[in-house]
């Protein structure tokens, strides 16, 4: 892996029920197009031959077995909706490999949500059997991590909160339905952005389509990828619908981004 260089894989392009979506026979839930499928909303960060998963979701162990997973480094958390962390105990093989406690960083709400949701986890108790060995990092400000400098933004969910990741020239915002100023002044000049784009109609704690595309454009987001969809998007009509520099993300999906010109500390 060239050092000046990162590499984003879409694990998972999908909204909470994954698509298809358990007992319904619609056309995109029926359709035979692989980017119709789509797992749980995650996305893995690979540089320096390091990998950064963002966010356990419930498809995690699907999803590392597709894009043949063989370590993870760390753990960015989004926020703590199960579709975004109930596949935590999926990162067990992960320790195996490390052979030791894998970092998980995460804003002290979410941090402390995921203590409380998973106590087996973090009990201090010996217990027979097998739990993931974690450790938790409260994230307060812009941070490195492997060279990487990764700055949280915190996003309006609906009424609940987000974090937003931004690192160089690329940024990742899924479940969000509004950007607070104090965020959206740090989401200038990127070259990619993965944003949440639930669907075409509009929803209470999800940005549809046309906010998506609307937040792209006033930030002047050379290259933008929907996630977080719905079946209710067909993939093939609805790219062809968007405008240029827009598209819908779907799941393994990589994109590679140039980190020259980007410090790793600013
Ligand atoms: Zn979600
Ligand atoms: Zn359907
Ligand atoms: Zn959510």
């Amino acid at each position: 892996m060239n050092r000046a260089t990162m590499t984003v894989t879409i694990l998972g392009s999908g909204t909470s029920t994954g698509v298809p979506v358990v007992g319904c026979s619609c056309a995109v839930c029926g359709s035979k197009d692989p980017r119709n499928s789509r797992t749980r909303c995650s996305a893995l960060i690979t540089h320096r031959g390091r990998n950064i998963l963002i966010d356990t979701t419930t498809d995690l162990r699907q999803q590392s077995l597709r894009e043949k997973i063989r370590h993870i480094d760390a753990v960015l958390y989004t926020h703590t909706h199960a579709d975004h962390v109930h596949g935590i105990d999926d990162l067990r093989p992960f320790n195996f490999v490390a052979g030791q406690a894998i970092p998980i960083y995460g804003s002290g709400e979410t941090i402390a949500s995921i203590r409380r949701n998973f106590g087996y986890i973090f009990n201090e108790e010996p217990e027979e059997g097998y739990r993931p060995r974690l450790n938790p990092r409260e994230i307060t400000a812009p941070f490195d991590l492997f060279g990487l400098w990764v700055e949280p933004l915190v996003l309006h969910h609906g009424s609940g909160r987000s974090l937003g990741f931004r690192i160089g020239p690329f940024a990742y915002l899924t479940d969000c339905s509004a950007i607070p100023e104090s965020s959206e002044k740090h989401l200038q000049d990127l070259e990619v952005l993965v944003i949440d784009g639930l669907r075409f109609r509009s929803h209470s704690t999800h940005f549809n389509i046309p906010q998506a595309v609307e937040v792209a454009a006033r930030l002047g987001v050379r290259r933008t990828v929907l996630t977080h969809l719905s079946h209710e998007v067909e993939h093939a009509d609805c790219n062809k619908a968007l405008p240029e520099g827009v598209e819908l993300a779907f799941d393994g999906q990589q994109i590679e981004l140039c980190l020259a010109g980007y410090q790793a500390r600013p």
